[in-house]
Order: structure tokens, then sequence, then C-alpha cells
């Protein structure tokens, strides 16, 4: 595999963040739909639900926009393109850096941030 085409959270040992990251997602989801099936059976833990899958899912959020930084000037570069970008574009763009938009060095070069 070409190493240009690797992305760079692969490349400087983040990829498994972007996995957690879809598990705790994942995880709030099935949690959404448990409350609706709660609510289908009497509902008497349809709060229950709705509040760990929105607990789980903001949590999982705020981590992983913290997390991620670039390896050269250690910026947050998720909460970075969140805050900077369309939100239906941002983890297109996320996953497709090149260089850090903060210090303008390449990120697939990088070392693992401290
Ligand atoms: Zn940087």
């Amino acid at each position: 595999m070409n190493p240009a085409a690797t992305s760079w959270l692969i490349a400087t040992g983040q990829g498994w963040k972007l996995y957690v990251a879809l598990a705790g997602f994942g995880g709030s989801l099935v949690l959404f739909s448990l409350a609706l099936f709660s609510l289908a059976s009497g509902g008497n833990r349809f709060v229950a639900f709705v509040a760990c899958g929105g607990f789980l899912s903001v949590a999982t959020f705020g981590w992983f926009t913290t997390v991620v930084r670039c390896p050269h000037c250690a910026s947050r570069l998720v909460w970075r393109m969140v805050t900077t970008r369309p939100h239906s574009s941002w983890v297109i763009e996320l996953a497709a850096l090149d260089c850090c938009p903060l210090c303008g060095k390449a990120l697939v070069t990088g070392r693992r941030p401290q």
C-alpha cells in the first residue's frame, strides 16, 4: 500500500482513537434504540436509556475532540475541524488532512503526539 494513501491518523498511531469513538457512538445508538423499544413496551426505562445514550455520546465526542492532536504542535485537530468546517464535511476533511491547519507541518510524517 502506498504510504501517502495512509490516513495521518493511522500514520501517527492515533487510528485506535477513531475506533474507540466509533464504538462509543455505536453504543449510544444501541442505547437510543433500546429507549425506543422500551417506549413500545411500556416506557418505564425510556428516560434512563436516553440519559445514558446522551451521556455516552457527549462523553465520546468530548473525548474524541481532545485526544486527537497534531504530532507537531499538539493542537486539537478534531475540535479545530468541528469549529471551522461545515458540519456535513468536517469528518471527511479531517481524515484527508495532509498538513496541520495550524502549524502547517506534514501530518503523515509526524510522530505520536506526547
Ligand atoms: Zn500542528
